[in-house]
């Protein structure tokens, strides 16, 4: 496993960050995200979808459990589980998505879903800094993913 922290101070510093790892997909990869609410899980995402090339407004899908950013080569597929109590659907579908070699999956709020989660995967926790825009970044995944944090 390799582990990296990295803080940002701002809103705009963190779809930076975000936007160097998604600009680094291949396709296949799950990415899960970790904070308490506002943490930044969302913003992060939109740097993500900015670095596949995506064009597409990134939003919490909160209310419709997932969203779809398309760029030329790949799909970025945002799913939220806040609140959400049965997974039986939404799980399948999450299963369906991870069979495409193109496509991205970032998961928000992904407990009830961890059975599914392949070990093989970003894990992105955030902790917000009192008093401040700051927000502490903590990134682990196996090796082979390393790819997505050189540099970082
Ligand atoms: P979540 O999806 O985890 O609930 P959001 O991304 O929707 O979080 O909201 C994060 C909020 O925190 C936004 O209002 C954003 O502007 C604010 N914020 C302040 N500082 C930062 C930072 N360094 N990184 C990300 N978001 C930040
Ligand atoms: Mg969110």
């Amino acid at each position: 496993m390799i582990t990296r922290k990295i803080q940002t101070s701002t809103p705009q510093a963190t779809e930076a960050l975000a936007t160097s790892i998604g600009a680094r997909f291949r396709g296949g990869e799950i990415i899960e995200l970790v904070s308490d609410l506002g943490g930044g899980k969302t913003t992060f995402t939109r740097g993500l979808a900015s670095g596949i090339g995506s064009k597409d407004v990134v939003a919490s899908p909160t209310f419709t459990i997932s969203k779809i950013y398309t760029s030329e080569k790949l799909t970025l597929h945002h799913f939220d589980f806040y609140r959400l109590n049965n997974s039986g659907l939404i799980a399948h579908e999450l299963h369906d998505v991870m069979q495409d070699a193109n496509a991205v999956v970032v998961v928000e709020w992904a407990d009830i879903v961890k059975e599914v989660l392949p070990v093989t995967r970003l894990t992105v926790t955030i902790a917000k800094i009192v008093n401040d825009e700051g927000r502490l970044f903590t990134f682990s995944c196996p090796d082979e993913l390393s790819y997505l944090l050189e540099d970082a």
